[in-house]
């Protein structure tokens, strides 16, 4: 951040009095500039045995498979932000159960949430997919996945597919994870 955004000054990046993590302050206005974790929302929809993949039509990891998710906008809820992803970028629509896996990413300042549905009906590629298409566990193209969430996401999908238990499942990806996920990719 440069300007700010209440009165286009300059900003500096400091710690404010009484708080202890620098913020973007503005010395002309006093507006102090909080910055917080951004959500990304999305669906692991199920159709059979199969799950449903969007291959990115964007960067970043474009030409790579997702599952259907995105930032959540304003006034919306994670169900809403989830359900709304599904639509944009695989025409389709779901039925949302429970949210399966919430990864922490704090050194990009992101949580990701996704939640299992079932699909309801066709899909096809929207504007921000190249293709999307339903994939079993073998079908997966296990190396051209676009982030390490969504590999994490469906190998707890299949190891909890065996017992029909889907918990929900918390975990955070470090800069390490990260490192050792786009190293091999
Ligand atoms: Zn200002």
């Amino acid at each position: 951040m440069n300007f700010c955004s209440q009165c286009g000054q300059n900003v500096r990046f400091a710690i404010p009095e009484g708080d202890d993590r620098p913020r973007f302050l503005c010395d002309d206005c006093g507006t102090i500039h909080y910055q917080n974790p951004r959500i990304v929302a999305g669906t692991l929809a199920i159709s059979g045995n199969k799950v449903l993949l969007c291959r990115r039509a964007i960067a970043p990891r474009k030409g790579y498979w997702t599952l259907p998710a995105g930032f959540m906008e304003n006034a919306e809820t994670t169900v809403e932000a989830a359900a709304r992803e599904t639509r944009e970028e695989a025409c389709a629509d779901v039925d949302i159960h429970d949210l399966y896996t919430m990864i922490n990413l704090p050194h990009i300042d992101q949580v990701f949430m996704i939640f299992r549905a079932d699909l309801k009906g066709s899909f096809e590629a929207g504007p921000e997919s190249l293709e999307v298409a339903l994939f079993d566990e073998h079908e997966v193209p296990w190396d051209e996945l676009a982030f390490p969430t969504i590999e994490r996401t469906l190998q707890h999908f299949f190891l909890d597919r065996e017992n029909a238990h889907y918990p929900l499942h918390i975990s955070d990806i470090t800069p390490e994870d990260r490192e050792r996920y786009f190293g091999s990719a």
